[in-house]
């Protein structure tokens, strides 16, 4: 990236970033190494935590999903790897670590030896407190970045029109009356971002935007080792889709984990996850997750519940032109996933490192606002559309019910869905390519039409003409009917 500082005169080199969320604050890390100087405001007033414990119990109510497992797969964790190397060390120094792939290898693959890109196969285990606390601490000790808590942004200022161009806007009036001005905003406030009603009450068109409830709640818990245990190392997958239960386990920072069981919104008799015990007998009677919770661990907290979690996608540049000059929204003010593909602070960062560069090549706003259109369009759409697909399949396999070894390719949706189950699952535990192909979609390192090189299709396809002719593999949890009962609930559905 360029250092911006040498090169740009009659610039005032000062922009206003909008929220301290993953998003933002990578924001504030990028453009305050390129030569930026930045305000960062955040409407959160508590005061910063001094260790991984103390921030897992800050007041974070602005992004309330910080109370929820979060996976950190290998994108975000090899951009800071490759960009910041620091902030990787300081979050090894704290407690996170790397999770290697390669280490949980089937021993049942065609070809066990390593091969190049092997070292790109990591993720970050790390609660999203602790990981939030390191990048916050790393960027109030940038020389260029000021951080403002306590009063959040009401709304934008704009200058004047000129040669037929949208408004530049020149900063952001907080909460309290106060007026900064700069020459960039970047709005990066999160899932529940006003940036509609800004640009609406200055007159300006509100972007547009498409939106896919999930229909599912999440429930997570989390959890620490007892002293002397460790996590377990049976090869059990540690992710399940039951249709009317999806769980997953997430690696921890400190010794900690968390289990997440997610279901669909409108199943109230599941509400019932909500209690703590009734939560963690649910959980044991999944294979992995009983596993972890075994006697291993302590629970560390209740069961945090969150609902209203939706995919969206928002532009603010049309027919290549930005509603105003010199704003930009990234995170998930613009793009936002279901959760349950842990892809949300990856697209964040990127979109961050996207915007360093869009800014650094572009010194016209046009000319960065259409950089970072182009960028974002190209790179994380793939994944926006990629979770609409995947939940309009789990809806529909939840309303017809059927049997992913029928096939069912009178639906795209479901057909891929068994594709993915009786196909891309037992050829990835057979063939190294297949693997490979597949943790790198899963972590964000290729596009989601990898899977579609001939060289992975083919196994792929070859294992799912095949599925009725192989033992069913293990269920990853009971029928719900089972499920139910062993919790001693009655469906109220
Ligand atoms: C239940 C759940 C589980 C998730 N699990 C994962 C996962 O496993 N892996 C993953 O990568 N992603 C996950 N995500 C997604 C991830 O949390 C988000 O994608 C990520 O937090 C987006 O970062 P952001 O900076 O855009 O927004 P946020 O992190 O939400 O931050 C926005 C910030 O803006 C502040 N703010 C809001 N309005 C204003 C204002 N007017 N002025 C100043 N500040 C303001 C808020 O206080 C907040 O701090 C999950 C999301 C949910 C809901």
């Amino acid at each position: 990236m360029n250092d911006r500082s040498s090169t740009t005169q009659g610039h005032t080199n000062q922009v206003i970033v909008v929220g301290a969320g993953v998003a933002g604050l990578g924001a504030a890390l990028y453009l305050s190494r390129s030569g930026w100087r930045v305000t960062l405001i955040e409407r959160d007033a508590t005061p910063m935590p001094t260790d991984p414990d103390s921030a897992f119990a800050w007041d974070r109510r602005g992004a309330p999903q910080v109370r929820h497992s979060h996976a950190l797969l290998g994108r975000i964790h090899n951009l800071i790897r490759d960009d910041h190397p620091d902030v990787l060390r300081d979050l090894l120094g704290e407690g996170a670590t790397e999770i290697r792939f390669t280490d949980l290898m089937p021993p049942t693959l065609d070809d066990p030896t390593p091969a190049p890109g092997d070292e790109d196969l990591v993720m970050l285990a790390c609660r999203r407190t602790t990981f939030e606390w390191v990048l916050r601490r790393t960027v109030a000790r940038e020389g260029r970045v000021g951080i403002r808590t306590g009063s959040g942004v009401a709304a934008l200022t704009l200058g004047p029109r000129s040669d037929g161009l949208p408004p530049p806007v020149t900063g952001v009036v907080l909460e309290d009356g106060t007026e900064l001005g700069a020459e960039v905003v970047v709005v990066a406030n999160g899932r529940r971002s006003e940036l509609p009603e800004w640009l609406r009450r200055v007159g300006l068109p509100p972007g547009s935007e498409e939106t896919e409830d999930t229909g599912i709640v999440y429930h997570s818990r989390f959890y620490r080792l007892n002293p002397g245990r460790e996590f377990p190392t049976s090869d059990r997958p540690i992710a399940g889709d039951l249709t009317y239960l999806k769980y997953g386990v997430f690696w921890g920072d400190n010794r900690t984990f968390s289990l997440t069981l997610a279901v669909p919104q409108d199943d109230r008799t599941l509400r019932a996850l909500r209690d703590p015990e009734v939560f963690d007998a649910a959980a044991s009677l999944l294979p992995a997750p009983a596993e972890w919770i075994d006697g291993r661990a302590i629970p560390i907290t209740g069961v945090h519940s969150m609902a209203g979690l939706i995919n969206r996608r928002r532009r603010f540049v049309h027919d290549g032109m930005p509603v105003a000059l010199g704003l930009h929204a990234i995170g998930d003010a613009t793009l936002c996933t279901n959760p349950l593909y842990g892809r949300g602070c990856s697209l964040g960062f990127w979109q961050a490192r996207l915007l360093a560069d869009a800014l650094a090549g572009n010194p016209d706003p046009v000319g960065a606002a259409r950089a970072l259109e182009e960028a974002t369009r190209k790179n994380l759409d793939p994944w926006y559309e990629a979770s609409v697909q995947s939940d309009r399949a789990a809806r529909a396999a939840l309303e017809r019910q059927v049997d992913p070894r029928d096939g069912t390719e009178d639906d795209p949706a479901l057909f891929m869905r068994s594709v993915i189950r009786e196909g891309l699952q037992p050829a990835s535990r057979t063939h190294a390519v297949v693997w490979r192909s597949f943790i790198r979609l899963l972590n964000l390192l290729s596009t989601p039409d990898a899977l579609m090189a001939p060289e992975v299709a083919g196994p792929i396809l070859t294992a799912w003409q095949e599925r009725t002719e192989r033992e069913p593999d293990a269920a990853l949890g009971p029928e719900r009917g089972d499920f139910l009962a062993s919790l001693g609930l009655t469906s109220t559905d």
